[in-house]
């Protein structure tokens, strides 16, 4: 097989099998080895593990992950794809592609059927790789991170402003409700940027890889671990409100109420949704819940 990086070849293979690239499903080949050796490297893997791969393209990604993992289930909406990937895969018995839409997926019981039992639900945890389609990047973490599927590293390339609020501390304008949700699930890091040259066709944007490591516990402790979500979620509702007027605009609760809980836990009303640290947010989330109760 000729190599999926060359530019020529991959211009060749979307001609002979006639494929359409489709901008709506997020379909940006990547070209670049180098690229492909520094997300491989990050994700660690061994002839031990299960890698999950999102939306395999061509295949240039899987081919690699195939090399350094055990198995790689590859998990792909475009049907148009399949063939492709048939041949570019072909000399890679521990790559399997299953035609499925990720955001539909339950990846213990796909891991689970495919390895007897071996991985998944009540198996090892697994990987996962992917060059995301940036159009569901947001969604299709926030299914994996909380649906409780048994992975345990994903190395994840997406859209750089994304991967940038993933990261991003209190105080800052990146940070915001999906920075505390995957830090409370995660340890973040950008592996590396991506410019736009390394891919056919070039995405509008620039990218980056970011590394979410699942933590084994979670950062705090939590009375309800929904009410944390649709305070944090309030809190960040108005970004040029103060966090006092935020909160009430949620309806959760009366200005009154909000006023009492932040003086009990020491909060400045008058401060931003964004000065507030993941502990703040649990212990305004614990107060607020002790207070319905
Ligand atoms: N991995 C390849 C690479 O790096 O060149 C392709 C990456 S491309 C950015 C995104 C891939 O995700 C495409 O193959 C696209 O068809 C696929 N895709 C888009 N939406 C998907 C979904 N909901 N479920 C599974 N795959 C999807």
């Amino acid at each position: 097989m000729r190599e999926l990086t060359s530019p020529s070849v991959v211009k060749d293979i979307i001609n002979s099998y006639r494929f359409k690239i489709r901008k709506s499903l997020g379909q940006n080949f990547l070209m670049d080895a180098n690229i492909i050796d520094k997300i491989v490297n990050a994700a660690d893997l061994t002839p031990e593990d299960l890698v999950f791969e999102i939306g395999p393209g061509l295949g240039v990604l899987t081919r690699r992950l195939a090399c350094s993992a055990g198995k790689v289930i590859a998990v792909e909406i475009d049907q148009n794809l399949l063939p492709i990937l048939q041949e570019t895969l072909a000399e890679f018995d521990n790559a399997k592609v299953v035609h499925a839409d990720a955001l539909k997926v339950n990846f213990d019981q796909i891991a689970a059927e495919h390895t007897a039992g071996a991985f998944g639900t009540n198996g090892n945890s697994f990987n996962l790789v992917a060059n995301l389609p940036y159009y569901i990047t947001t969604p299709i973490l926030m299914h994996l991170l909380t649906s409780g599927f048994n992975f345990n590293r994903m190395v994840v390339m997406m859209q750089k402003e994304v991967a940038d609020r993933m990261q991003a501390s209190p105080g800052g304008k990146d940070y915001g409700s999906l920075s505390v949700a995957v830090q409370y699930y995660t340890i973040p890091e950008i592996v590396t940027r991506v410019p736009k040259t390394v891919f056919y066709p070039a995405p509008d944007v620039e990218s980056a890889v970011i590394r979410l490591t699942r933590r084994k516990n979670p950062p705090v402790n939590l009375q309800n671990e929904e009410m944390f979500f649709k305070v944090v979620r309030a809190a960040f509702g108005q970004r040029r409100k103060t966090l006092l007027n935020s909160l009430t605009g949620s309806g959760l609760a009366e200005k009154e109420v909000w006023l009492e809980i932040l003086s009990k836990i020491g909060v400045e009303p008058t401060r931003r949704g964004e000065t507030l640290s993941i502990e703040d947010f649990a212990m305004l989330a614990n107060t607020f819940y002790r207070y319905h109760k």
